[in-house]
């Protein structure tokens, strides 16, 4: 058995994230009508989805062995073959041994849900497992209802009680889910975006590296190897309590620098795309190299160099002006001045911030 010693499974890595990908359409139907209670176990619900991905594709066939199912989705094959046999009844329609349709559905609804959250493992509070069935289908919900949000690219907004009706999960299993994928970096919620109303309505992201990996919707999954499915306990000692409280600490700030770098990038891009601000921009740059070249080689030209970088100040200014946008707006917007969110002053030391917000929550 010596490939066990080589079976410790990474997390994922949100900046080196899988080339190609995946995804399956779980059609809302799936989830059992509205108050009624869900009919299908989690795991059919899923091979359901695998089927209408297909389906809604147009060459109408799903034709998978269950062992290429297992690999891309771990789950294992008497659960795939229950999940059928339980499909086959209302959802889905089995021509030949393996071939399988959809049953035609009214409305196109269905929850994207990414490949890797099935076979990727993730960091889930010291723990590095794979997601649950129910993390999975929280996350696909989100996934989508960020992606749907025409008003404010990546985010969404939604009570936990309405998330458990629109499943037809308990509200346990959603807080619990809920609370496990903010540990995983896989969504995000500052602080403030935390529902106190009465309506409890809560703020959530995605992690932007997954937001933009998606949206660039490279849909042919990669052949990579799978590693077996095993979760890995980290049994706690001292060093792991460290360890997990310096993790909570790191995600504060990362949810907290989030916020901020994704108003100013959105206002930056907003910015760019007016012609006479892009070429002002790039002039910038350029003409602040430039000057600092001439400076030492030809101060002769400096003079000359410096108005027009003058020249392409005031049309950059213009240009903002003109967009409703300001300076400000192009720069993050800190919650904490000192240390700019990172936790770290620039003399080195740790910022009480995080201490600070703890005892005001
Ligand atoms: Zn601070």
């Amino acid at each position: 058995m010596k490939a066990c010693a080589t079976l410790t499974p990474t997390p994922i890595d949100f900046n080196n994230l899988p080339e190609k990908h995946n995804y399956l359409r779980i059609h809302k139907t799936l989830y059992g009508k509205p108050g009624v209670g869900r009919v299908l176990p989690l795991s059919a619900i899923t091979i359901g989805g695998l089927v209408y991905a297909y389906s809604a594709r147009g060459d109408a066939t799903c034709v998978r062995t269950y062992s290429r199912i297992n690999k891309d989705l771990c789950i294992s094959q008497s659960t795939i073959a229950r999940a059928f046999s339980k499909l086959k009844a209302t959802f889905i329609t089995s021509d030949k041994q393996s071939s399988y349709t959809f049953n035609p559905v009214e409305r196109i609804e269905y929850n994207r849900s990414e490949e890797l959250f099935y076979n990727e493992y993730f960091n889930v509070r010291g723990v590095v497992r794979r997601l649950k069935q129910s993390e999975i289908h929280v996350a696909s919900s989100i996934v989508t209802k960020c992606l749907n949000n025409k008003k404010k690219a990546n985010a969404c907004t939604f009570s936990m009680r309405e998330l458990a009706e629109e499943l037809n999960f308990n509200l346990k299993t959603v807080k619990t889910a809920i609370k496990n994928l903010l540990y995983a970096c896989i969504i995000v919620r500052a602080a403030e975006e935390k529902g106190n109303c009465k309506a409890k309505k809560s703020t959530y992201h995605l992690n932007r590296k997954l937001y933009l990996h998606i949206k660039r919707g490279l849909r042919k999954a990669s052949e990579k190897a799978v590693q077996p499915s095993e979760t890995i306990i980290i049994h706690k000692n001292a060093d792991d309590v460290a360890t997990e409280a310096r993790a909570n600490r790191e995600r504060f700030y990362f949810a907290r620098r989030e916020i901020a770098e994704r108003r100013a990038e959105s206002n930056k891009a907003k910015a760019l795309k007016d012609a006479v601000f892009a070429t002002a921009e790039k002039e910038i740059k350029t003409l602040g190299r430039l000057i600092a070249f001439a400076e030492i080689r030809n101060p002769n030209d400096v003079a000359e160099l410096q108005k027009r970088m003058t020249n392409n100040l005031t049309l950059r200014a213009e240009a903002l002006k003109r967009l409703n946008l300001s300076e400000e707006d192009l720069t993050p917007k800190y919650h904490c001045t000192r240390c700019s969110d990172s936790g770290t002053l620039p003399n080195g030391r740790l910022c009480d911030c995080y201490e600070r917000s703890k005892q005001v929550n």
